[in-house]
Order: structure tokens, then C-alpha cells, then sequence
């Protein structure tokens, strides 16, 4: 009898099937780290190619993952079961660009900052900026709904995603659009990671570059007082375009690795940016300006030039890969808190952290009250391990407790979905299975993720 893998390669060729163990290899992981290999892997070019592997697959009765960058930080993208992983990274071309409409229609395995650098020159951009957006793609942005720092006034990946073409169960190529009258489809795909269809091209909304962009940096004695301006900030009713937070330990990371000029000798620094009108900037730096030094700043400035500005958030966005300067590994935890919790949850996180004897790092969304608590340690002993595991929940359960939720955007994947049933009820968790039960009734695509496992969720059919 033929083998899964000789029956895709027969349908599509060498040159897209991969089946053996050193090629697979590269699929066991992402950036949350999983180590399970696919049965087999396949480069397609198009949706066609990809519908008939999800025939095959179907028929094969094998499980379907599709796959963007793998900077995924869940074990989304990871095989749960062997398997065929689809990588979309043969299709990574902006197929349409329409720049009077600000639309463009791309490939999934378009890398995020190459489309916002394609397009610059017609003075748009493309808003959802994950911290991971120079490797991380549309397609895998789609599948999380990623966020960003620039999420805080322009919304997340959702907000900006207008249509959708994607490959069913079937292996049929079907269309959505927010256009459409009736069920906002394209909404219920946009964060489903691969569990509902394979994204094969996106329609995404594009906005005007700002007038002026000002990034400035205030000098916290502690990160709870930075905390307490950033909730202050948003009380007002002002939405800056990011106001991002980090703590010492990851301002002298980042400043030892990036030397962008952040004030080293600050217990936390915020950072903040407006856009917009040049008279409104100016504005709203001195009004922002007032409300951190009520709340304790000890400085604040703004950046001189582009150069400066572009320093200080490679230095922010980089702020994960400057850790490996401290320790061997990091656990990032994301959950979320309401902003006014922000002072509390930080205490929360100091404590848990010492508990356990780990070092913490935190470089956050602050505006969004989306945590992003990093826990140092050595994987290679077996106690800072545990420690971390305990402590990541024991996080997550103080983020409940204060009114918060499990995850602000990085999504549930494999390593989250026992913890869903902490904020969903059975009730709500059925709900959910009824929709993934339309658009994939044998459990093709992406098993294991999202949905905790039958021995927490009695309602849930996996
Ligand atoms: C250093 C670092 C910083 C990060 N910063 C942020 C941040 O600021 N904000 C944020 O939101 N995330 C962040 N992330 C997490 C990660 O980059 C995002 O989740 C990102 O959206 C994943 O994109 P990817 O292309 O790597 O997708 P992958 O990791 O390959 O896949 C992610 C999920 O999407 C699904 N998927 C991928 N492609 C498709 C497709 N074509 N159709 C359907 N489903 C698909 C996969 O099955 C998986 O479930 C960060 C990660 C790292 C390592």
C-alpha cells in the first residue's frame, strides 16, 4: 500500500513534499518549543496544491498543521500527532496592491515588516506590528490575531483583516469578506490557528502614514509607579499610539545589547508614542509629559530624529533576544489584567517569582494591560524547570483573580488549552466546539490545540 508521503509526492512532486526525518525536523518546534515530528511537510505554491494535499491528508486520515514563520509562542504550529505541516513560505507575494482603496491582498507567508517596507513608499503602512513582525508572517498573524505595541490605538490583526481565501476541510478554496452580508466570517477565522482552514491569502486594510511620530522615554523609580501613569494616561481619555514598559532587568538587557539610549539607572522606563497632526503631537507630549511626572517620573525626553526613534524600538521589539545576554532560556508568559490592576499584578509577579527563586524580566503592553512576565532559567536543571512551570500558572491564576484573562495575544495553542476551561465555562467551551464543528467535523485540522483535552472539558468532543 502506498504511503501517505509517496501518495503526496506522486500528486505534487519532489520538490514540495518533504518526508524525510532531517527535513521534518525543522517542523517539530516553535518558539514555545515542542519537538514532535510530522509524518510529512509540503512548500506549496498555491491554494490548489494545498487543497489536494488536504484530500490526501483527508483520505489518509492524517491531521492537517499549517505553518507561518514558527515565532509562534503556544506550539500552535507544531505537530501534536504527526501529520502533514503545511509551510506557507514558498507564498509570500503581495499578489495585489491598491493604493487609492488602501487595501492590499497578500500571500500568507508574507514576513509582516516586508509588507509595511513594500508599501512605504506610497506613505501607507500596515498597523499590527507583533514585537516578532521582522520573521513572523501574515498568515500566522492572521492565525493568532496578533498584536503589537501599535495595538493600542489601532487595533489588533482583526481589526485590519477585510477578507480572507482559505482552504476547507474538503479541500475546496472559499472566500470571505467583511463585506459580505450575515455571519462576519472572516472575524470567527482570524485567531481559529489553524483549527477551522488553511489561510491561503489575505485582504488587509492600510493606513496613511501619521504627520509626525514622537517616541519619548520617561524614567520610572519602579514599575509600579510607571504602571500607576500608564493607567493615569488612559483615565484621561488620551490614547497614545504605544506606551510600552520595561523593567530594569530588561533595560539593562537591551541597553547592553542595543545601546539605544534608554536611562539605565531607572527601576522601569516608559515608553511612549504619539502620532499624528504636528500641532497635535506637541500637544499631547506636554499633556502626557504632566501626567508622568505626577505619577512619579523621574525624566522624560523625546527623541531627536528617526534614527533615535528607530534605535529605541529595535531596542523594545528585540527586548526577548537581548535576555539570552542573562540566561541560557526565558519562559514568556501573556496574560492580561485591566490597567488599573497593572500596580497590583506587577507586586503579584515579584513575589510569585521569588517564590520560586527565578529572575523576572518585564517588557510589556502596558496600555493594553497585556503582561508579558519573562522567567529566566536554565533548562538543563530539572528544578528551575519545575519552577517555572508552577510559577507561569500561579501568574496566570493572579491575572484571573484580578480580573484578567489567560492570554492577550500570543493565542492558546497546544501549551494553554488545560488552562482555557479557567475562563471559559462548559457551556462556553461547547459553544466554541459547535463553530469548529461546522467548518472541520473530523477534526482535521490543527488537533490538540485550543481546546482543553476531554479529561477537563466533559463537553467538548475532540
Ligand atoms: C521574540 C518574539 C516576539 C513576539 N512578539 C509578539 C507580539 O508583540 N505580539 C504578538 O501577537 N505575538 C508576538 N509573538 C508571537 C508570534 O510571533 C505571533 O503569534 C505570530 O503571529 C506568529 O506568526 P508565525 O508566522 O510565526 O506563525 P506560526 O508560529 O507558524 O503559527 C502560529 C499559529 O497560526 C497558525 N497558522 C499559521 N499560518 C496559518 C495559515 N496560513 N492559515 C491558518 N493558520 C495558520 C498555526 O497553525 C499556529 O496555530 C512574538 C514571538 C517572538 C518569538
Amino acid at each position: 500500500m502506498q504511503t501517505f508521503a509517496s501518495r503526496l509526492t506522486d500528486a505534487l512532486g519532489p520538490q514540495v513534499v518533504h518526508s524525510e526525518p532531517e527535513d521534518l525536523a525543522v517542523y517539530a518546534f516553535d518558539a514555545y518549543s515542542q519537538d514532535r515530528l510530522p509524518s510529512a511537510a509540503i512548500v506549496p505554491s498555491d491554494a490548489r496544491e494545498i487543497g489536494i494535499a488536504v484530500r490526501i491528508a483527508r483520505e489518509c486520515d492524517e491531521p492537517v498543521v499549517p505553518r507561518g514563520a514558527g515565532t509562534g509562542l503556544c506550539g500552535g504550529a507544531v505537530p501534536s500527532r504527526g501529520g502533514l505541516v503545511v509551510s506557507l513560505a514558498r507564498m509570500n507575494r503581495i499578489v495585489e496592491l491598491d493604493v487609492r482603496n488602501r487595501r492590499a491582498r497578500v500571500q500568507p507567508g508574507l514576513v509582516n515588516l516586508d509588507l509595511s517596507n513594500a508599501i512605504a513608499q506610497h506613505g501607507i503602512f500596515y498597523a499590527p506590528d507583533p514585537s516578532s513582525q521582522k520573521t513572523s508572517t501574515i498568515g500566522g498573524n492572521v492565525g493568532t490575531n496578533a498584536g503589537g505595541p501599535h495595538c493600542l490605538s489601532y487595533g489588533t490583526t482583526t481589526n485590519h483583516v477585510l477578507g480572507i481565501e482559505y482552504v476547507d476541510a474538503d479541500g475546496e478554496i472559499q472566500h470571505t469578506s467583511i463585506d459580505d452580508p450575515g455571519y462576519d466570517l472572516t472575524g470567527v477565522l482570524v485567531g481559529s490557528e489553524g483549527t477551522l482552514g488553511i489561510v491561503t491569502e489575505a485582504t488587509v486594510r492600510l493606513l496613511k502614514l501619521p504627520e509626525e511620530v514622537r517616541v519619548c522615554v520617561a524614567a520610572f523609580g519602579d514599575v509600579e509607579s510607571a504602571s500607576e501613569a500608564v493607567s493615569a494616561i488612559i483615565g484621561a481619555g488620551i490614547v497614545p499610539t504605544a506606551l510600552e514598559i520595561m523593567d530594569a532587568l530588561i533595560t539593562h538587557a537591551v541597553e547592553a545589547h542595543f545601546h539605544a539610549g534608554y536611562p539605565e539607572n531607572a527601576g522601569a522606563v516608559l515608553l511612549v508614542e504619539i502620532a499624528g497632526a504636528h500641532e497635535d503631537v506637541a500637544a499631547g507630549e506636554a499633556t502626557l509629559a504632566a501626567i508622568a511626572r505626577e505619577h512619579g517620573a523621574l525624566s522624560w525626553r523625546a527623541a531627536r530624529d528617526q534614527a533615535e526613534r528607530d534605535a529605541l524600538w529595535a531596542a523594545r521589539k528585540g527586548a526577548a533576544g537581548a535576555i539570552g545576554r542573562i540566561a541560557p532560556n526565558y519562559y514568556i508568559q501573556d496574560a492580561c489584567v485591566p490597567r488599573t490592576r497593572l500596580p497590583e499584578i506587577m507586586h503579584a509577579i515579584d513575589g510569585i517569582a521569588r517564590d520560586h527563586r527565578l529572575p523576572v524580566g518585564n517588557v510589556f503592553h502596558a496600555g493594553d494591560g497585556n503582561l508579558h512576565p519573562l522567567l529566566i532559567f536554565d533548562r538543563r536543571d530539572a528544578r528551575q524547570v519545575q519552577a517555572v512551570v508552577d510559577a507561569g500558572t500561579e501568574i496566570l491564576h493572579a491575572c484571573i483573580a484580578m480580573g484578567g484573562t489567560i492570554s492577550g495575544e500570543h493565542g492558546i495553542g497546544y501549551e494553554k488549552r488545560e488552562t482555557l476551561s479557567l475562563v471559559f465555562s462548559g457551556d462556553d467551551l461547547a459553544a466554541m466546539g459547535n463553530v469548529r464543528e461546522v467548518f472541520d467535523p473530523a477534526r482535521l485540522f490543527n488537533p490538540d490545540k485550543i481546546f482543553p483535552s476531554g479529561a477537563t472539558c466533559g463537553e467538548v468532543k475532540r
